[in-house]
């Protein structure tokens, strides 16, 4: 699953577009939105950059299951 952002937490800092290896997360106005989901690699960077804790990862159940 790719990042998922939570637009009333982003404060529009942009670090995290600014630390995306690929280029997937685009600021839209004040609020960061992951443009190209199935291009995320899940590398953490745009989570680990966020101070608003606005960034998350869903997993599919099977995978937390194991
Ligand atoms: S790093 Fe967090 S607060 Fe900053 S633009 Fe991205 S999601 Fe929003
Ligand atoms: S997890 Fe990595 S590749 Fe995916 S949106 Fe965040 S910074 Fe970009």
């Amino acid at each position: 699953m790719p990042a998922v952002i939570d637009p009333a937490k982003c404060n529009g800092c942009e670090l995290c577009d600014l630390y995306c290896p690929v280029d997937v997360i685009h600021m839209e106005g004040k609020v960061a939105v992951v443009r190209y989901p199935d291009e995320c690699w899940h590398c953490g960077a745009c989570r680990l950059e966020c101070a608003r804790d606005a960034v998350r990862f869903e997993f599919p159940l099977a995978m937390l299951s194991v």
